[in-house]
């Protein structure tokens, strides 16, 4: 038995041995790659920026052509691609193998440094999440820009209707107007969410081929309920904020698409990091594999919908905290926002939040709506058309409104607004003086930034569609903010909407 175990540890002491040897011969391959590679930095010209990663032609495999490709070791986590049917003529724009994941101790895996919080942008660094062959060894982020359109533009590259190579000409796209950089932007409990410096990455960053995920412009906007409001006297047309008796408008727009920095947005929702990454790992179907692979990358570019800051008056203003600020968070509801459904007061209270904000422009302070694309309480439309069916298809009664989502959706709301502070932050707002939303869980969010609200503003009821007063009076009763009467849960069983047949 004792020359058993003996045998079994000498055995042991070999293969350690072995391992030792093989770690050492990779370390030394290791440095002769990275030597080559920066004699090759040195031989390349400066504007061919951070591309860094030695290439080298690869040959035929599945019907792709050759194409420039990272070094990466050829076996981990790649994937010959499945058979294509181009015809052998037309050059593919995929190199022969697929990178499926890469991993931190991988050879070729270089991140620029990225620290995320750092109040100078060039030492905070460029958010890089490209896998162009140039940049895949070099990601700091996983994901895709774009937030959801990432898939439109893998549709274009797929179709060969765009290049992968193409090089945006930025001339005559820089910033319509200069926000912060404000104190907010160097502190990374405070913006988890997006990238503070995104909007000017293509004038900071000019050695790197990513892309910009916030930008901002001017427009006029010309809405009927904004001519009522000038005929009814409620807006008086000043040719700067309300332009002329038609209730034209003049705003300053910023659209901002997510960037999470996953440890700040899994300390906002009280989880840890690995079950945040799991989760969105696993519920996207697994489309991200870098989130279990790469716990050193740690921003990540999740696909899914922006917002948009309108801005009314001078945006200098919102910052200024000698100046009032009024400000309406609104989350998208295409059914009402845009085709005017009466089934709830979404497009009302988005109207009555334009016109208060204008208001307070053109008394000297600063009038702001953020419109966040997070359809139907971030459930989506479809969801929500179930939800309608049900409802109106039963009795459609203010006391079963939330139970009617919930048994379909498992929630009440997915629109968890403790993201939702970080847009503030960056346009540094630091108090609201008039709130334009009923909601509580907007208003708890925006306080526990530390940001805080002077006063509540309700829908008025003169602006409340018929229809909709189940869905407002349910609100009501759940806790939304009023000033008004609450009802009891037997006074919200009187309350219906119109039925299927109406
Ligand atoms: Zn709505």
């Amino acid at each position: 038995m004792a020359s058993g175990l003996d045998d079994v540890k000498e055995a042991l002491k070999v293969i350690s041995l072995g391992q030792a040897k093989l770690l050492s011969a990779v370390e030394t391959v290791s440095q002769r790659v990275s030597e080559l590679e920066k004699e090759e930095d040195r031989r390349r010209p400066a504007s061919t920026g951070i591309d860094g990663i030695k290439r080298t032609e690869t040959p035929l495999a599945g019907g792709f052509t050759p194409s420039p490709s990272a070094v990466l070791p050829a076996e981990a986590g790649t994937q010959s691609p499945p058979p294509s049917s181009a015809s052998p003529d037309v050059k593919s724009t995929f190199s022969s193998r697929v990178v499926l994941t890469t991993y931190p101790k991988q050879l070729g895996i270089r991140p620029l440094s990225l620290d995320w919080g750092a109040a100078d942008p060039l030492q905070r660094g460029p958010v890089t999440v490209s896998r162009a062959p140039s940049t895949i060894g070099r990601r700091n982020a996983i994901g895709a820009h774009g937030g959801s359109y990432s898939i439109y533009y893998a549709l274009a590259v797929a179709s060969r209707e765009l290049d992968a190579d193409h090089k945006p000409d930025y001339t005559n796209t820089e910033p319509a107007v200069n926000i912060g950089p404000f104190p907010q932007w160097g502190d990374k409990k405070k913006i988890v969410a997006m990238d503070p410096w995104g909007h000017l990455v293509p004038w900071l960053f000019k050695d790197t081929i990513e892309k910009e995920n916030g930008m901002s412009s001017m427009a006029h906007m010309k809405l009927p309920e904004l001519e009522e409001s000038v005929k009814s006297g409620r807006l008086v047309p000043d040719g700067k904020v309300c332009l002329n008796a038609s209730g034209e408008l003049s705003v300053t727009k910023f659209a901002v698409e997510p960037v999470w920095y996953l440890p700040g947005v899994a300390e906002r929702f009280g989880i840890d990091e690995g079950t945040l990454r799991r989760s969105l790992f696993e519920h996207t179907g697994g489309m991200y594999p870098e989130l279990i692979t790469r716990s050193d990358i740690k921003v990540f570019l999740p696909p899914i919908g922006g917002l948009t800051v309108y801005c009314f008056g001078d945006p200098a203003r919102m910052s200024d905290s000698t100046k009032r600020l009024a400000l309406r968070i609104h989350d998208e509801c295409n059914g009402s926002d845009v085709f005017c459904s009466d089934i709830c007061t979404c497009r009302p209270y988005l109207m009555f939040g334009i016109e208060e904000a204008v208001k307070e422009a053109q008394k000297g302070g600063s009038g702001v709506v953020i419109y966040f694309r997070k359809e139907g309480r971030a459930l989506g439309e479809v969801t929500k058309y179930l939800v309608y069916n049900a409802r109106k298809r039963g009795e459609d009664r203010a006391s079963d409104y939330f139970k009617r989502t919930e048994n379909i959706a498992g929630v009440k709301d997915m629109r968890f607004q403790a993201l939702m502070p970080d847009i503030l932050h960056w346009l540094g707002i630091t108090k609201i003086d008039r709130m334009l939303s009923m909601s509580n869980m907007k208003h708890d969010a925006i306080v526990g930034q530390g940001i805080p609200i002077h006063e509540r503003v309700e829908l008025p009821s003169s602006w409340i569609p018929a229809d909709s007063r189940v869905e407002i009076d349910a609100k009501i009763n759940a806790g939304y903010f009023t000033t008004g009467h609450r009802m009891t849960e037997e006074e919200l069983k009187a309350v219906q909407g119109r039925n299927w047949e109406e």
